[in-house]
């Protein structure tokens, strides 16, 4: 555990996400990242990436398209963006930093490694600097809650970048589909696990050629005590540390023993 940082009065927030740069939920963060700070940066990818997940774009060019004097866009992934700002744009003053989202629905459960919202978080890890993933749930047809994730998002992002905490986690908000009225409040969670598989939709197209369409609707159903799909269900704000170290440590006793 390092010590805790400094206020964020005076700090650099780098802004990204996955749904790209006209994304009504990334106003929201910026908006969120201003009450906390004059300092903010936005660099989002010039189109959706939802799914995209931690992919690096390593085969072809990244342009960045300068939007206006702290906004651009970039022709790329989540994790192009956190890294083009952090080793390229800011290069003489990184952030201090990176908030991605507000993601346009939640991100839970296994979502978090299909999430490109949670990989730019990652990638900013990796390059060392504090990161927050946030996400607004919202149930099929509802207008998503953007006031909610504003109301409640500047004192948590605070809250957060004071604990000290390992360099390697990162932390994973996910908003209710509710009013600010109705949350029930803050639940330090693990991530969950639903119990349904992907859903694989298969169709002919007009030429009679097979496609295939992955996924399905979601069923947000609750896993067990503690963990963020449960936080949720019952009308809390989920709050997850992510440890990058995916390693299973009795696995690794296990295997030892096995392999000895
Ligand atoms: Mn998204």
């Amino acid at each position: 555990m390092g010590n805790a940082p400094p206020s964020l009065k005076n700090a650099r927030i780098l802004v990204s996400n996955d749904d790209g740069i006209n994304a009504p939920g990334l106003k929201s963060l910026v908006r969120i990242a201003k009450c906390l700070t004059d300092d903010v940066w936005t660099v989002a990818p010039e189109t959706e990436q939802s799914t995209a997940g931690h992919s690096l774009t390593v085969r072809s060019p990244l342009r960045i398209r300068k939007v206006s004097s702290r906004r651009f866009a970039v022709t790329g992934t989540p994790s192009d963006c956190v890294l083009l700002a952090v080793c390229h744009l800011l290069k003489d003053r990184p952030p201090d930093l990176v908030l991605s989202g507000v993601n346009d629905g939640a991100n839970l459960a296994e979502d978090i490694t299909h999430s490109g919202t949670v990989a730019a978080a990652m990638e900013a890890t990796l390059l060392g600097i504090p990161a927050i993933a946030l996400s607004q749930m919202r149930e099929r047809d509802h207008p998503v809650k953007w006031p909610t994730v504003e109301h409640f998002g500047p004192r948590l992002v605070r809250k957060l970048y004071r604990i000290p905490k390992p360099r390697e986690v990162l932390f994973n908000i996910n908003f209710p589909d509710l009013p600010p009225s109705e949350v029930t409040g803050i639940e330090i969670t693990r991530q969950g696990r639903r119990r349904q598989a992907e859903v694989v939709t298969a169709a002919t197209d007009p030429r009679d050629e097979p496609y295939y369409w992955l996924g399905g609707p979601r069923r947000n159903a609750a896993s067990g005590r503690g963990s963020d799909l449960t936080a949720v269900s019952t009308g809390a704000i989920s709050v997850t540390p992510l440890d990058l170290d995916l390693t299973d440590m009795k696995m690794v006793r296990a295997l030892k023993k096995a392999f000895a």
